[in-house]
């Protein structure tokens, strides 16, 4: 049995990133971009009114003031208008400023009478105004290498006008259940049978990550049919079986990966839920043995798991852990064993609170918890210690 962080670290240095790829803006969410870019654009692109109204000058910053409406500046195309002192321009909004404009007076500020309008209001120098480049600036940075992109990065992305980015690759990962007892929702369930719940649980976690789940298979305890399975599955970049990893006479996962010709190179890990966690390679598939236990599937995904896959894809290396939240721990927490220990239970307003049995089982208490607590080996920690939680959601 091996460390967490041995573990980690052994994983991280054997799985190296995939061959990136030109993602349309469509594709690219989700995926890490694998070389920097930055803005070709300033944003705004050019000076533009914030609002459907009227462009005065500064001569006429003045509520009261009767002006000649002597031109009409639409979005779309910049018609090199002129503000003098005594007229307005009718602008609408992302429409270029006509030179000479002080300040957009909003058209509900206004009376307008056929070719002039009065100003109702008292307007201020510079109202309504975007100026060219006050958001971006041509040359700044608008994504790292290495860096997630969001559905707001991608919209950043187009409005610099490109079409597609260079992102890493896509991951193609295939599932295995494994277990007599289990049997796929939908079916019926007999006497000493349970319904399958981990490929649901993990082909989400999957998909999450922006991952392409290729197959999904469940196999008996059996290990010829388990054998068929994972030499169908190891086409993919990543394969993970659930169950089967452990010690028991029918947990046959490891024999029947070394069989099948795999290297395996982690098998047991100090970590609590998790402990029969398996690493290994098969052909140029990185092969995933997790606990058949739901709760030690999830923490051993989100350990161990989602760091490889988001090396894979391309992430730089400060993203691969969860993000973490700073809060105060309402109650006193004991690791009397001699694993880490990942406590589950909810963060809410700065408080961290266990929530649901403590064991590997207990589904139902996971779904109502949104945050993780590490405690080493015998730690303590005291009710109102600061702790940082790692979150998923
Ligand atoms: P194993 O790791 O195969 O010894 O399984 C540990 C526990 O997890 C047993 O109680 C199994 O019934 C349960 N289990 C295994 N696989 C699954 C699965 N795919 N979905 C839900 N529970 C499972
Ligand atoms: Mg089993």
């Amino acid at each position: 049995m091996i460390t967490e962080s041995k573990a980690l670290a052994e994983i991280l240095a054997r799985v190296s990133p995939l061959s990136p790829r030109r993602a349309t803006l469509a594709e690219c969410v989700g995926g890490f971009s694998t070389k920097a870019y930055t803005a070709t654009v300033p944003l705004p692109a050019f000076d533009n009114s914030a609002m459907d109204g009227y462009a005065i000058s500064s001569a006429d910053l003045e509520k009261g003031k009767r002006l000649r409406v002597v031109a009409e500046q639409p979005a779309g195309l910049d018609k090199n208008l002129n503000v003098q002192p005594g007229e307005t321009v009718r602008i609408f909004t992302g429409a270029p400023l006509p030179t000479g404009t002080a300040a957009v007076v909003m058209q509900e500020e206004v009376e307008r009478n056929g070719e002039f309008v009065v100003l109702s209001a008292q307007p201020q120098n510079g109202e309504f105004i975007r100026r060219r480049g006050c958001d971006l600036t041509e040359g700044q940075e608008i994504l790292a290498r290495g860096q997630r992109i969001t559905p707001v990065v991608a919209g950043l992305l187009a409005s610099q006008g490109f079409a597609e980015v260079e992102v890493g690759g896509c991951v193609q990962a295939a599932l295995i259940s494994t277990g007599d007892e289990v049997i796929p929702p939908g079916a019926s369930c007999g006497a000493g049978q349970i319904f399958e719940s981990n490929s649901t649980l993990l082909a989400g976690m999957l998909k999450q990550l922006s991952a392409n789940v290729i197959s999904v298979a469940h196999s008996p305890d059996n290990p010829a049919k388990l054998r068929r399975e994972i030499d169908s599955a190891a086409a993919n970049d990543v394969l993970i079986i659930t169950g089967g990893v452990s010690v028991g006479e029918r947990d046959f996962v490891q024999e029947v990966l070394r069989a099948a010709g795999a290297e395996i190179d982690i098998w047991r890990v100090a970590i609590k839920p998790g402990k029969p966690f398996l690493f290994g390679r098969l052909k140029n598939c990185f092969v995933f043995g997790l606990p058949g236990n739901p709760v030690s599937a999830f923490v051993t995904f989100l350990m161990l798991f989602r760091p490889a896959i988001l090396k894979l894809m391309g992430a730089s290396g400060g993203a691969f852990g969860l993000a973490k939240i700073r809060c105060e721990l309402s109650e006193d927490v004991l690791n009397d064993g001699d694993r880490v220990h990942y406590f589950r239970g909810r963060h809410e307003a700065g408080r961290f609170s266990l929530v649901g049995r403590q064991e590997s089982h207990a589904l139902f208490g996971l779904s109502r918890c949104n945050g993780l607590l590490r405690l080493e080996a015998n730690g303590h920690l005291k009710a109102g210690s600061a702790v940082d939680i790692e979150t998923w959601e």
